[in-house]
């Protein structure tokens, strides 16, 4: 009988999850992977939507493509979630699994922030990028305000990128001189672990005229006097609010008990749970590294592979080294690199390489190797009519 996988959520980490398993046990595994979009959606390529470079649709690849034999993706929301008997109810069903994943990422609670839901636009999900490439369509000139609005974010880089793809975006619209552009962040400098990057990223939002507060909270807007309100007691004037909102896991993990302050504790050399067989990787763990899906694919790889040697009696993987890529949209489209490694040492490190249009070639490989991977589409590119 074939060791039944169930691995709960789609994103970088179940799909690169579930894929390994399949090239490396064939028949000896079957997995099901259980998500509740139909689709899966690059986290960047939500700021391509929010800024017009592309279509939502045109960056959406459809569940049904995952080409890896052992897998079959069920579209199906998770309700229920109990790690000690590896059963799990969806709105169509029940799984009982040989061996459980959670990869369920984090949600975004928006209401978390009073009066943000009222006065801000998110664009962190796929239909909030869409919906704020509208709002932003419709937007004449004045203060626009990025700002991130809880501790734990996605993609450290990401509001960084916002602003340079904000400023071009002014730019060609032909009002930039219209606008002011200030980026809130709770980080004290853009990339902690780096200060050249950190140093590189400072100049060029200020050679654009961005101004860059750091260890800044909006805990509050008001929308009627369009004023954010921070944690320090400051405030902050905005014709267009953007917001990075609050990030929780998933209520269906908060519920299972897997959690602990808020998010899935890990063994971060296995991936193990506390749950005999149960393992959990990406945002939704508390794992000593920042979220993002380079380090999603990462995590799930490492417990991939302790899974295969637990399976096939084979060596035990060396532990996760949090090592990762990261490329940073700095304006221009050029597209800057950050090399980063957080656990090998004894302190993370980071080397940075400047902005360029290669780099921008890079990245856009980077996709196209993760669609062929994944969807097996040949050379990334999805058939016309997927
Ligand atoms: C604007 C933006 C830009 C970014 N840029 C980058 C970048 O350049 N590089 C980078 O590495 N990372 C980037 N990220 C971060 C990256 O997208 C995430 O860190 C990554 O997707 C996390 O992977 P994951 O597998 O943990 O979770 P996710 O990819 O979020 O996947 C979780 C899945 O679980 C599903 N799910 C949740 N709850 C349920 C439920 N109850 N039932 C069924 N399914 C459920 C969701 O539908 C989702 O598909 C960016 C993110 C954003 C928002």
């Amino acid at each position: 009988m074939p060791t039944h996988v169930v691995v709960l959520g789609a994103g970088f980490g179940g799909l690169e999850l579930s894929t390994r398993l399949s090239d490396a046990l064939g028949d000896d595994v079957r997995v099901t992977l259980i998500d509740q979009s139909d689709a899966f959606t690059f986290g960047f390529s939500k700021l391509d939507v929010l800024f017009g470079r592309a279509g939502l649709a045109s960056v959406r690849y459809p569940y049904r493509d995952v080409a890896a034999p052992a897998v079959t993706f069920r579209q199906e929301r998770i309700v229920r979630i109990d790690p000690e008997r590896r059963r799990v109810d969806t709105d169509q069903g029940t799984y009982d699994a040989d061996i459980l994943v959670v990869a369920l990422g984090a949600d975004l609670d928006p209401g978390a922030t009073p009066g943000f839901a009222a006065g801000g636009h998110e664009f962190y999900s796929p239909e909030g990028a869409e919906a704020t490439a509208a709002a932003l369509d419709r937007f004449d000139g004045g203060d626009v305000v990025i700002s991130v609005l809880g501790p734990l974010f996605k993609c450290p880089p990401a509001p960084n990128e916002t602003a340079f793809l904000l400023h071009d975006y002014l730019v060609r619209r032909g009002i930039r001189d219209r606008c002011t552009i200030h980026l809130l962040s709770p980080l004290p400098i853009p990339i902690p672990i780096s200060q050249d990057t950190s140093a590189a990223i400072v100049d060029l939002l200020a050679e654009r005229g961005v101004t860059y507060r750091g260890q800044s909270m909006v805990s509050r807007l008001d929308p009627a006097e369009r004023v954010a309100h921070l944690a320090d007691g400051s405030t902050q004037a905005y014709d267009l609010f953007l917001g990075i909102p609050v990030h929780r896991a998933p209520p269906v993990v908060v519920e299972s008990g897997l959690t602990e302050d808020g998010w899935v504790p890990v063994d971060p050399a296995t991936f193990a749970t506390r749950f005999p067989d149960v393992y959990a990787v990406g945002d939704v763990t508390s794992a000593p590294v920042p979220r993002a899906g380079v380090i999603a694919e990462g995590e799930a790889a490492t417990a991939a592979d302790v899974i295969i040697a637990r399976l096939t009696d084979g060596p035990m993987p060396p532990p996760y080294q949090g090592a990762a890529v990261c490329f940073i949209e700095m304006g221009d489209r050029t597209v800057g690199r950050v090399d980063v490694n957080f656990l090998a040492g004894v302190a993370p490190t980071a080397s940075f390489t400047p902005p360029s249009v290669e780099q921008a070639e890079e990245k856009r490989q980077f996709g196209a190797t993760r669609r062929e991977r994944w969807f097996g589409y040949p050379g990334g590119e999805p058939p016309a009519g997927s």
